[in-house]
């Protein structure tokens, strides 16, 4: 299940170009992204992000290899910029299709052109900082799932860390994971349970809790 992000980016591609040119009923597709996010956060936090977003595939396959890899400013991660942004680009959003209202087409083509203006902010903040800047600053499905997210299951850490600190300098979403040893789970909401903490654990003592403990998924293989 976990190799399938790494493809996942084609499906952004091919619905930019298909919905863009050619389909612009197409665009409402997005709306599965839009709303998956949301659904699954009260029960597996973000993993949508991190496993099955196209968009988060795009930045972690593509984006990465000309990004500058630069800490994410504190004013980006702050709360109140992030509901700024959701305010901004939601109401951007809600304004253009009440423009469009009764045209099923235009509708479309309003998704569609909202989802390539937000790649191309995505690319470029992905390029200046991190990779996944977008999703820890700027995506509003991002802060409402981390709103709604579940304290239960997430990143869990066994005995023996060694406070290297490869965990935190591995997470895309610029967490201080090592931090979370002492509660011995990773409980910051923004945490998109991508996993490249525990692929990059020396001491391979971390691992993802699904739901209430009862499951555990290793992830690093
Ligand atoms: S803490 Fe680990 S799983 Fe969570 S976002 Fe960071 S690297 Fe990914
Ligand atoms: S990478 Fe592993 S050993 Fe190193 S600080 Fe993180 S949890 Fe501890």
């Amino acid at each position: 299940m976990n190799k399938l992000k790494n493809y996942l980016w084609i499906v952004l591609l091919t619905y930019m170009f298909m919905s863009l040119i050619f389909v612009n009923k197409l665009g409402y597709l997005a709306l599965i992204c839009m709303f998956a996010p949301i659904f699954i956060a009260p029960f597996a936090g973000r993993k949508w992000c991190g496993s099955f977003c196209p968009r988060g595939s795009f930045l972690d396959k593509l984006v990465i290899k000309f990004s500058r890899n630069k800490d994410i400013p504190p004013l980006l991660l702050n709360t109140a910029f992030r509901w700024t942004i959701f305010g901004l680009l939601m109401s951007f959003f809600v304004f253009q299709v009440i423009n469009a209202w009764g045209n099923w087409n235009k509708i479309g083509l309003v998704i569609a052109s909202m989802v390539f203006m937000t790649t191309i902010i995505a690319t470029i903040v992905g390029i200046f900082w991190r990779p996944r800047t977008w999703c820890v600053a700027f995506c509003p499905m991002g802060t409402l799932a981390t709103s709604l997210s579940t304290t239960e299951g997430g990143i869990i850490f066994d005995q023996g860390c060694v406070s290297c600190g490869l965990c935190s300098r591995s997470c895309p979403m610029q967490l201080n994971t090592a931090r979370f040893n002492i509660e011995g789970r990773v409980t910051d909401p923004r945490c998109i349970r991508c996993g490249e903490c525990i692929s990059n654990c020396p001491k391979n003592i971390l691992s993802e809790e699904l739901a209430n403990g009862k499951l555990k998924e290793r992830l690093a293989n």
